[in-house]
């Protein structure tokens, strides 16, 4: 449903969809004359050092006269791909590249655009342009682009995605048609992330990043599906997701390159990444080797989420509650005074399996509320805090918070500062479920407020910080929305 709204809103908002893109670093001009007739043209340009990804955007004129140019690339080394008359714009990075090209390290030096041209009319003149950019840390989504080859809805809203599944680029298998059960192609969790109605995917292999390639080539065919890759930077200490970069982030812990956590921390912060720690309770032992967070020394600032609902601890423990759930770990940091979004990851390594058992992608599904449809905005959502967990990956449910005092007001993941004794208005929006299902947690213990039909209630602001969010059960108690808190500090 909302997929839909999206696609509908985008359409009617195409216009406005033109990506606004970065100014190039190059703009390569020239002419192609009848002398260029069934020749190659290489055109040079300088490549500085320390570039992850390049990007190209390519026009010409002489179309009229049936001027056509083909394109191809070379860097100082090799040959790096040819897309012919196919593509208007293309990038190349370390780990993926659009089809076509071929992703690897971006030596610095001289790098050839070849230009082949099958035709030019004899007395015809045609003009060309090739705008190419230059990104070091490169952003989630190469520059060059053309509009709406991704997803890019600018409509603020919720968003509903599965943050954590693994591929054939690591331990993911499954069984596709007659075949017996293989190490299980990207475009089956993309396939299966569609289907159950998804606006974005993370995938996240462990430890690699070599699934942006695929990603990259099946984008374009999932112009509903933002589909972002991340990793599980696992470490024989616990397993924490990296959303965001693409590049190589050293997961060594121990050795002499990453010899604390607070070093691998903080390389994912400087590489702009949202460091969110997976399944944090689960034993570390033999049974399952470093699965717990036990990483000593861990930079609790540096941590932007935690994965509070896994979709492996509900099939190991049959629900979301018990000694696997990572909200009492959550929580404690949360009464430390730090602020983490929570949220949930089917861990999915099957992309077969069906949408109502643990471990389907997108069960469970984590909404985000962001400015669009975006890497960008979605990470900003996170990070934001207006997030909130649909254990059973639905497509409509919701369920927002709101508080104000004196005036002010804060959403879901926001603050709102009130004196000691000051009374503070909170609304629970739920949408989807049965409202009376709704519970109040402040400081991690329930309370028992009176709740209006429109889902009000008041909280007394204590004479310390602390904060206040909600959840929904079933008329049974099954938990099925784990919402996010308002923080509440004190006015002096
Ligand atoms: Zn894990
Ligand atoms: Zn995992």
């Amino acid at each position: 449903m909302l997929r839909w709204l999206a696609f509908v809103l985008l359409l009617i908002a195409s216009p406005a969809l033109a990506r606004e893109m970065a100014k190039p670093d190059l703009v390569l001009t020239g002419e192609i004359t009848g002398a260029d007739h069934q020749t190659y043209k290489p055109v040079t340009f300088d490549v500085p050092a320390g570039v992850t990804r390049l990007s190209v955007a390519f026009d010409y004129t002489g179309r009229e006269n049936r001027t056509v140019v083909d394109l191809g690339l070379l860097d100082p080394v090799r040959f790096r791909g040819w897309s012919g008359g196919n593509k208007k714009a293309f990038f190349v990075s370390a780990e993926a590249a659009t089809a076509s090209y071929l992703p690897g390290p971006l030596p610095a030096g001289k790098w050839t655009l070849l230009l082949g041209v099958p035709n030019a009319r004899p007395n015809s003149k045609a003009t060309y342009q090739a705008r190419v950019w230059f990104e070091r840390t490169p952003t989630p989504l190469p520059a060059a682009l053309p509009p709406n080859t991704f997803p890019r809805a600018t409509t603020p809203g919720w968003y509903r995605g599965d943050l954590h599944m693994h591929t054939a680029h690591s331990d993911g298998g499954c069984v596709t048609g007659d075949a017996p059960r293989a190490p299980c192609p990207v475009y089956r969790t993309v396939l299966a992330a569609q289907a159950a109605g998804l606006d974005f995917v993370a995938v996240t292999d462990h430890n690699t990043t070599s699934q942006a390639e695929a990603l990259a080539e099946l984008q374009p065919s999932f112009p509903d599906l933002l589909l972002m890759s991340g990793r599980e930077i696992t470490i024989f200490q616990g397993h924490a997701n990296v959303f965001g970069p693409t590049a190589f982030i050293d997961f060594r812990l121990g050795s002499r390159t990453v010899p604390t956590i607070r070093d691998l921390q903080r390389a994912v912060k400087a590489a702009g990444g949202v460091f969110s720690i997976n399944h944090p309770a689960v034993p570390s032992g033999e049974q399952c080797m470093g699965c717990g967070w036990t990483a000593k020394d861990t930079d609790y600032d540096a941590v932007q989420a935690i994965e509070v609902a896994n979709g492996g601890n509900e099939k190991a423990q049959g629900g979301f509650e018990g000694l696997l759930s990572g909200v009492p770990f959550w929580e404690a940091q949360l009464n430390q005074g730090r602020r983490i979004t929570a949220i949930g990851g089917s861990d999915n390594h099957d992309a077969g399996i069906p949408h109502d058992q643990p471990t389907a992608v997108g069960r469970p599904t984590t909404v985000i509320h962001a400015e669009g449809l975006s890497p960008e905005a979605l990470l900003a959502g996170l990070r934001a805090g207006r997030v909130f967990i649909d254990l059973d990956g639905t497509r409509d449910r919701v369920l927002d918070l709101s508080a104000a005092v004196g005036g002010r007001g804060a959403v879901m993941g926001g603050a709102l500062t009130a004196k000691p004794g000051e009374t503070v208005t909170f609304v629970a929006r739920v949408a989807g479920v049965d409202p009376a299902g709704l519970e109040v947690i402040q400081d991690g213990a329930r309370i028992a407020p009176a709740i209006s039909a429109a889902g009000g209630f008041e909280v007394r602001m204590g004479a310390r910080a602390g904060w206040v969010r909600v959840n929904v059960r079933d008329k049974a108690g099954r938990l099925l929305m784990i919402g996010n808190p308002i923080y509440l500090t004190v006015a002096h």
